[in-house]
């Protein structure tokens, strides 16, 4: 029957402190829970009440690497190791999975970010490998499983216009000049579009002066905006945000992103991409999110931490425009009866798909991808049928590592089984 090719693992939590706390029972808590009640782990259930959860991990990056089940403390990747062509695929060039798989449960906004590409992520690792800790892009992805708030780009120049106009305490922190280039590149653009690349310049020295000057000049001008804010009529949602965002991080120069940057609400099933050098933070929600293994973050507000001002203004891409949200693409996965849905970025490092079988039916998923995959059941369960009549049942919250290849059969049990898998972009 040759080796196996179902491996239980358990993932990690990571308890950030934008976490949902216990007391709302957040999904990476149920789903933490319920695998380690199936693997009889010794984690104690009972949490604080306002324990964040925040992260669950499943995949080999070395801050959060999942384990075995039943492999005498056998971590993924040594099983990789062991076989990497076996069960990461022919193409795999590496001994390790090129992505990580994660859930999120939102409950305060992330801090804003944007991910270098290759080339700076070379050059920053390079020159302050402390800080930036391989010299990898980090491309990343996220599939609402609740509602789901994001902000992600600049907001296209009209908008980028009329939100500068209904926040006239921004020209005291950037300056004239910066605050007259965007209204006067919307000015000259009328018409024609965002399509000019002195719309970019303009942006970019907006942007630029208003992380530069607001350390120095920001916080005074900041509380003449929540003044102004909390004595309004008619907030609109832009205000209500930014006037969360000032409780959530008092003083911090991230207050005002949403003034230029993109807030996108995603319904369970959409997703969107996140391609390098692009602003970006995750506001409020329960995700699926996939990424390449890397860890490069170039932060930019809403964080206590280090922020790379020079690196992050001189970097950053200043297309303004609408994101796309995407839907994901239905592959119909067993036999119609059931529903895949398959989210592929535009780039090789990953894609995920989600899979739904109603209660008692069943199919054929897959005759084989050319690639490893990490597969986690986030709603019901059922069976799992592969290769040679292998077999494992598994339930919510059971992650299971699919070596590559592997012709995957399921049937959901009596209440249907969802379950999610990340696995490398098979083209
Ligand atoms: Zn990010």
């Amino acid at each position: 029957m040759g080796p196996k090719r179902f491996h239980r693992v358990v993932g990690c939590v990571q308890k950030y402190k934008w976490g949902k706390p216990s007391s709302s029972e957040p999904l990476v808590k149920r789903l933490h829970l319920a695998s380690s009640t199936t693997t009889s782990t010794t984690e104690s259930p009972s949490s604080a009440p306002d324990e964040p959860f925040a992260e669950l991990w499943m995949g080999t990056h070395p801050n959060g690497p999942s384990s075995i089940v039943g492999g005498s403390g056998q971590t993924l990747l040594q099983l990789i190791e062991s076989d990497p062509s076996f069960h990461l695929g022919s193409v795999s060039s590496t001994t390790d999975i090129p992505y990580l798989l994660k859930v999120l449960s939102i409950h305060k906004v992330l801090s804003i970010q944007s991910h270098p590409d290759t080339a700076l992520a070379q050059k920053l690792h390079a020159s302050n490998p402390d800080v930036y800790k391989t010299p990898c892009h980090k491309p990343e992805m996220a599939v609402a499983l609740t509602p789901f708030t994001a902000m992600l780009g600049f907001r296209p120049l009209t908008e980028l216009r009329t939100n500068l106009l209904s926040y006239p305490e921004i020209m005291d922190v950037v300056g004239p000049d910066a605050w007259e280039g965007v209204l006067g590149a919307y000015d000259r653009t009328v018409g024609v579009g965002d399509f000019d690349t002195g719309v970019k310049e303009a942006v970019k020295s907006l942007f630029t002066s208003y992380m530069e000057m607001f350390p120095t000049l920001g916080p005074p001008a900041l509380s003449s905006v929540l003044t102004r804010l909390n004595d309004k009529v008619d907030k609109t949602d832009l205000d209500n945000l930014v006037l969360d965002f000032a409780e959530q991080f008092p003083g911090d120069c991230g207050v005002l992103s949403p003034v230029f940057l993109n807030v996108i609400s995603c319904s369970p099933g959409e997703s969107v991409y996140v391609g390098s050098n692009t602003p970006h933070a995750y506001v409020s929600g329960e995700i699926i999110e996939c990424m390449a293994r890397s860890d490069n973050v170039i932060r930019c507000g809403l964080t206590p931490k280090f922020k790379d001002v020079g690196v992050l203004c001189e970097s950053l891409k200043y297309d303004t425009y609408r994101p796309e949200v995407g839907k994901g693409e239905e592959v119909g996965e067993g036999g119609g009866k059931g529903s895949t849905r398959r989210y592929r970025p535009p780039v090789e490092d990953f894609e995920v798909r989600i899979t739904t079988f109603k209660g008692g039916e069943g199919g054929r998923v897959d005759s084989g991808v050319d690639s490893g995959a990490i597969l986690m059941v986030i709603e019901g369960g059922g069976t799992l049928r592969g290769t040679g009549g292998e077999e494992i049942e598994v339930g919510f919250g059971d992650g299971v590592f699919v070596s590559a290849n592997t012709e995957l059969e399921v049937v959901g049990g009596e209440e249907g089984i969802k379950f999610v898998r990340g696995m490398r972009n098979v083209g």
